[in-house]
């Protein structure tokens, strides 16, 4: 049995978040693997450093510093601190290489912000260790994670890096050797550190837990499991004990913050069941995310609210009748970088949904395009998407009309619906000041 155990930055976020971490692990049967975020505060510190116009290296390094070193001071004495000592300094010349490089090159901020991982795994090995663990820290250099993309968002080749661990990270495990990933990044195929995107070290843990085959991921954070509704809206939001892997892909995607959305497809294509849990009350079960697909009797699962987009509406006589120009259309949105969180055509529009911050690029590359003749477009801002999950939502009949009913009791005006494209989420767009009552009222009537 192998389990893949990954600790998001608050829950290494401290000595005392540390040690709980730790016995968490050293409680866990079999084998096992750990993967770590960086300490809390660290990614958002590394962040403001690579995108301020000066960098003052010396205070740099003594703030980065310092924040491992107080915690290293209250975990560590003796030989233990001179152990950790010794690779923390070679880490640190590393850090401030990285730091000190040129800051054109298409990777030095991957290289820089994802230096926190080297410090946080550090800090859990050498705490494992003094409870008579065999751990290791590795680097996603040395457990062999590849990467491939765009800098600041990269993704795994699966393939490539299950070759790779499985020549330096299997052969450890077989020798009782508990190695401790660094998460958020991989390496390039010519060997430059490529981060996963922000929150990427749940990704970075299914990628581990794909590469090797895992039996578990269990992903440990700061909440108790996937919940009906954001309790900061519905404070009588219940955990939920257990979905399937689209369920919580849709979710996750669409608004609810507890895993990176990028999590669930590494372990689902493996089989390998995910749990969330929570590292501050281990007692607590968390979530189970598998396969599931048993008959429920409630419609809805969970609904979650992705607040802060924005409709684009361009219009062009019997645009239908151009799907060349559909395409172009899209095509100016993937250059923007922007991401489709709904599209919608009719005979002569089509709608985008998108993140109000993507909105000025967006238009900007559609107003450059040449040989189409656009006649309007028109940007509704200020709208959320609410999504709402539940197992073989759309086989029940008559089951929109029961939501979209709902929604009419909160006064909501639906902007925008796309329903059909997954079959286990129901996805409309209402304006941002309804979200709450829509989210309110659903949960109400469908989940408690
Ligand atoms: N440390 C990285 C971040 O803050 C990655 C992660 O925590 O998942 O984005
Ligand atoms: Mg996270």
């Amino acid at each position: 049995m192998i389990t893949v155990m990954k600790f998001g930055g608050t829950s290494v976020g401290s000595p005392e978040a540390l040690r709980r971490v730790a016995g968490i692990v050293s409680n866990t049967e079999g084998e096992r693997i750990v993967v770590a975020s960086a300490m809390s505060g660290v990614t958002n510190f590394l962040v403001s450093v690579v995108e301020s116009d000066k960098i003052d290296i010396e205070s740099v390094k003594e703030q980065f510093a310092n924040k491992h070193l107080t915690a290293a001071e209250k975990l560590f004495e003796g030989e233990a601190m001179e152990a950790f000592m010794a690779e923390f300094d070679g880490r640190m010349a590393g850090f401030e290489k990285a730091v000190m490089a040129d800051r054109s090159d298409p990777y030095y901020k991957d290289c820089v912000v994802s230096q926190g991982e080297r410090f946080s795994t550090l800090l859990l090995a050498h705490v494992l260790k003094g409870m008579g663990i065999d751990a290791r820290a590795m680097t996603s250099e040395d457990a062999g994670v590849v990467a491939e993309g765009h800098p600041l968002n990269g993704s795994a080749n699966l393939p490539k890096t299950e070759a790779e661990m499985g020549m330096r990270v299997r052969p450890l495990l077989s020798m009782g050797v508990l190695p401790v990933i660094t998460g958020y990044y991989g390496i390039t195929p010519d060997g430059r550190p490529l981060t996963f995107g922000r929150g990427g070290s749940d990704y970075a843990a299914a990628v581990v837990a794909n590469a090797i085959g895992a039996d578990m991921l269990e992903i440990w954070t700061d909440v108790d499991g996937f919940m009906s509704a954001d309790p900061r809206i519905v404070p009588d939001a219940k955990k939920i004990d257990e979905m399937n892997f689209g369920e919580a892909a849709e979710l996750a995607y669409f608004g609810a913050k507890v895993l990176h959305p990028r999590t669930i497809e590494p372990v689902r294509m493996r089989h390998i069941p995910l749990k969330v849990r929570n590292s501050f009350k281990p007692e607590e079960p968390g979530t189970l995310i598998h396969h599931l697909r048993k008959p429920k009797n409630d419609l809805l699962r969970s609904v979650a609210a992705k607040t802060d987009l924005s409709i684009i509406t361009i219009s062009s006589a019997e645009m239908a009748y151009r799907p060349a120009m559909v395409a172009k259309l899209i095509e100016m949105v993937a250059a923007a970088d922007a991401i489709i969180y709904s599209i919608s055509t009719s005979l002569s529009t089509v709608a985008f949904l998108v993140s109000s911050t993507d909105v000025k690029t967006t238009l900007r590359q559609i107003n450059s395009i040449e040989g189409y003749d656009i006649e309007k477009i028109d940007v509704k801002s200020g709208v959320a998407l609410i999504c709402a999950v539940g197992d073989n939502l759309l086989d029940k009949c008559g089951v929109c009309g029961d939501i979209f009913s709902a929604v009419k009791e909160a006064d909501a005006n639906v902007e925008m619906i796309s329903e059909g494209a997954s079959e286990v989420s129901l996805n409309f767009v209402v304006p941002m000041g309804k979200v709450v009552d829509v989210v309110k009222i659903l949960h109400s009537k469908y989940m408690s």
